[in-house]
């Protein structure tokens, strides 16, 4: 197998292959632009890398080897040489760009000996050593993992010592000091000397690549991307390109539109005499792209060709790195960049616009899981303008945020965990922030742009932050920081503005956003082109006028239950379950009638005439009983029954198994008198509100819970059906109404066809069918998932993202076995799957109908459903 491509070799379209860093190096170097030549070691050769038990084998070697040696005739340099070293830069690459993994290593192969033949040939000593302690600080650091602050800490000493501010302003002796200074470090943590053999430089940064791969940073980001563990990373070995030679040489990186609005026009940073990292580290801070064309006004007007280049052919926005080595331009790197939602959408109009793109492709462009950053919440204008902002930062990553202040990753994961709000405050972020960054809901950072580490990430997760806030005075150390006079202490209450980069004190309310442009065109596009309905989990006539205006297309899931926890409501609800007869229970129904059928008559208002399932009562009874003294004293007196009497019930509801237990229709089936109290208000809210509209066509779809034997819907739905049929005779009324049932026990899944037959509907209730399926409890499982994670058992949760072959299986079954029976069946999922978007593309798969789903994913199972037709 061929384990190792020049870039020469490939091309974008072998993306699995060579990564997409990879497969873009090879497309730009076949479409003639200027990029530093190399090759790629293949993603394949990572999961052999694995295989073998975390080795590289010998014919991967083989062929490394053999590129390098191709590699040194293609640049006229040798490794090591003494007339013409050749040096590199090691970066992964995956399928999809992934942070958290090991990004780079540059200045490969340089040794003691190497140094001294560049700083002559350069006639530029400074360059040269610059070069080499970088390359010992970057190769000890992700390589070998020695922290990057002991680095950190000569340097400063080095500086301090030096009387000056600036790394630029060391000398060359200075430099020299330190790379012996570094070795040192690296010797004593490490206990061996730094390797000075080019090539084992090299296969320890490949290995390091490898590796990275399943660090836990890496993991994290996986699950929450979906992307699959199977894939692995690439590793690229390119030649270097200097940026750091002097000041006719630079390095930045840009984007072709910018990546938060989506404007067209080039965006970006740059940084003369420097190397990548100093752009995204965020320790210096950046130019404005268009300084360039002061600085380097050849390599600009070439640059832009290449921007203008790079869009026609990838025909989306860009994202590249390059590097101007005394004047000339190299590029290192370019992908379709990362976008805020709001970008996003922009963007893909605007190619439709531009002729670049169809419907279609705009619409199969934008991520699904974006899309709720553009539903969260922004400051309230009013209150906003009251405010007085304390600074002001970069707008790195839009939407509103505040809470308390935290200065770790840890504390936001603990603080976040306690459930408070936090807002994390860095100097800067690293990879290693990445779960901190995730429970916070905003990120502060003091140094950095637009492209720094925590712009970036933050963006991808949709979290508001401001980075670059430069007037911060930092104590991380003491966990303060001050800012425009005020100084902040941990649990301080602070607000930021993602969109603006202002800083305020105290907390701002919010507001939700309103989605409007560019979203609604997507939408109209996205719904043009989809089969499956969306339709929302809604309980209250907020949630549904919510999901309404997301583009909610009925009600697949009302929880009854939920209306029964108002404080009146439960009252009468526990007096019903502490009955002893038919009678006191259907006299405790009949109070809870009213409200029930008032809350049916808003669902059935608010959802304009379009379908309304509502599910029966689902959940056991020992959820609604009493926990405290007095509320058992109140119940009891209601009662006129002994607290102790009251007691002996509540012990006796109590079940080992409650979610295998006393619940959904076997409630039906033991209190016969809930399932017609239910009916009735149903049926009678919805003759109501046809009265009142008689243009709508109200349909009531009563949903019956978790069947799993036929005769037991057969059951219940005689009682629903005489009920109904009552009920709509006495009133004398003309309404068509449905009775189907929810599919969330294997058994059902397995039986489909008898019980289709007593089905106007089913509804895969994918939460307990996951549950029953896997044999593990829905609300436990977190528990232990962790672990599964850890070990590779599961990728992903399966109660958040479909598990396919399985619970996918027994859903196809019962679509298979349901269908011929009953040709006027329709299907829908209302399980937590029915608003992510791998989920609803299977649901699409299998010919259902509809997916249901909160009110603000609605907008995402569009885009999803859409994609999935597409
Ligand atoms: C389900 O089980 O998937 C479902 C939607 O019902 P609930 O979550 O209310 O059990
Ligand atoms: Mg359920």
């Amino acid at each position: 197998r061929k384990w190792v491509y020049l870039f020469t070799e490939g091309k974008a379209e072998m993306r699995e292959l060579l990564g997409g860093k990879g497969a873009n190096l090879a497309e730009m170097t076949n479409i003639g632009l200027p990029v530093p030549q190399g090759f790629t070691v293949t993603t394949e050769a990572c999961t052999q890398y694995y295989e073998d038990g975390k080795k590289i084998n010998d014919e991967i070697r083989g062929q490394i080897d053999e590129h390098i040696v191709k590699l040194e005739a293609i640049t006229g340099k040798k490794f090591g040489d003494h007339e013409n070293p050749l040096l590199v830069s090691v970066r992964s690459g995956a399928r999809a760009s992934m942070p958290g993994m090991m990004d780079t290593i540059l200045n490969l192969g340089l040794n003691e000996d190497v140094v001294h033949v560049i700083a002559e040939k350069s006639g530029n000593p400074r360059w040269a050593w610059d070069c080499y302690r970088r390359f010992i600080q970057m190769y000890s650091d992700v390589v070998m993992e020695v922290g990057k602050k002991y680095f950190e800490e000569l340097i400063d000493k080095m500086k301090e010592e030096k009387g000056v501010t600036q790394d630029v302003d060391l000398t060359a002796e200075d430099l020299e000091k330190l790379a012996g200074q570094f070795k040192e470090e690296y010797k004593s943590k490490i206990g061996k000397d730094f390797p000075t053999d080019p090539k084992e430089q090299l296969y320890g940064a490949i290995q390091a690549v490898f590796r990275s791969w399943d660090n836990p940073r890496a993991n994290v980001y996986r699950r929450d991307n979906d992307i699959p563990y199977s894939w692995g990373t690439a590793v690229n070995v390119q030649s270097m390109a200097f940026g750091n030679m002097g000041d006719d040489c630079g390095t930045g990186v840009a984007f072709t539109r910018d990546p938060a609005t989506g404007a067209k026009g080039l965006f970006g940073e740059f940084l003369t005499n420097a190397q990548g990292e100093d752009v995204v580290a965020g320790v210096r801070t950046p130019m404005h792209i268009d300084e360039m064309a002061n600085k380097f006004p050849e390599a600009f007007k070439e640059f832009n060709e290449v921007c203008s280049t790079l869009e026609k052919h990838y025909r989306d926005m860009q994202d590249m790195e390059f590097t101007v080595e005394h004047g000339k331009l190299y590029m290192l790197q370019t992908r379709n960049g990362k976008r805020t939602a709001q970008a996003a959408l922009k963007i893909a109009c605007d190619l439709v616009d531009e002729g670049m793109r169809t419907e279609e492709e705009a619409v199969a462009m934008i991520d699904p899981r974006n899309l709720d950053t553009l539903l969260h919440p922004q400051f309230d204008a009013k209150a906003l303008k009251a405010a007085t902002p304390l600074g002001k930062g970069l707008g790195a990553s839009p939407g509103a945020a505040c809470g308390k202040a935290v200065f770790t990753a840890d504390d936001a994961v603990a603080w976040a965990g306690r459930g408070e709000k936090v807002v994390l405050v860095r100097l800067e972020t690293s990879p290693e922030d990445i779960s901190g960054m995730k429970s916070a809901q905003g990120i502060l950072t003091v140094r950095g742009g637009m492209t720094s580490h925590a712009a970036v990430v933050a963006r991808g997760m949709g979290t508001c932050c401001v980075s670059g806030c430069g007037d911060i005075v930092m104590d991380e150390a003491n966990k303060k920081f001050t800012l425009g006079g005020k100084t902040f202490h941990e649990g301080d209450e602070i607000s930021i503005d993602g969109t603006t980069g202002n800083i305020y004190e105290g907390l701002i309310p919010t507001v939700d956003a309103t989605i409007a442009g560019e979203f609604g065109r997507i939408m109209a596009w996205a719904d043009k082109y989809r089969r499956l309905r969306v339709r929302t989990n809604a309980d209250t006539p907020t949630d549904a006028k919510k999901a309404r205006e997301l583009g909610a297309e009925g009600i697949g899931l009302c929880r009854t239950e939920h209306m029964f926890f108002e404080a009146d409501r439960i009252a009468a609800f526990r007096e019903m379950i502490c009955s002893d007869t038919v009678e006191g229970r259907e006299a405790a129904l009949e109070k809870i009638l009213p409200y029930q059928q008032g809350d049916f008559e808003q669902l059935y208002e608010a959802l304009e005439g379009t379908p309304v399932t509502i599910r029966f009562l689902d959940p056991p009874l020992h959820e609604f009983v009493p926990t405290t003294e007095e509320e058992i004293q109140k119940l009891a007196d209601a009662q006129g029954k002994s607290v102790q009497a009251i007691k002996d019930i509540i012990t006796g509801l109590h079940e080992f198994n409650p979610m295998m237990g006393h619940r959904g229709l076997r409630l039906a089936v033991t209190y016969p008198e809930i399932a017609k109290m239910q009916t009735k208000a149903v049926i009678r809210a919805a003759i109501n509100v046809q009265k009142k509209h008689p243009d709508w066509k109200v349909v009531p779809e009563i949903m019956i819970p978790l069947t799993s034997e036929v005769k037991e819907l057969k059951f219940v739905k005689k009682i629903v059906v005489e009920t109904a049929d009552a009920e709509i005779k006495a009133a004398g009324a003309d309404l068509h109404y449905e009775v189907g049932t929810m599919i969330e026990i294997p058994r059902a899944c397995l039986t489909a066809d008898e019980i289709a037959k007593e089905a106007d509907f089913f509804c895969f209730g994918t939460n307990d069918l996951t549950q029953m399926t896997f044999g593990f409890s829905r609300d436990d499982a977190g528990k232990f998932l962790n672990a599964y994670y850890d070990t590779k058992i599961f990728e992903n949760d399966p109660f958040a993202k479909l598990d396919q072959n399985g619970v996918g299986k027994l859903m196809e079954m019962a679509i298979k076995l349901g269908r011929p029976v009953n040709p006027k069946l329709h299907i829908g999922i209302c399980g937590e799957h029915g608003g992510d978007p791998s989920s609803v593309e299977f649901c699409h798969k299998i010919g259902l109908d509809y997916v249901s789903c909160s009110p603000f994913r609605v907008p995402v199972a569009r885009l999803a459903a859409a994609q999935a037709a597409i």
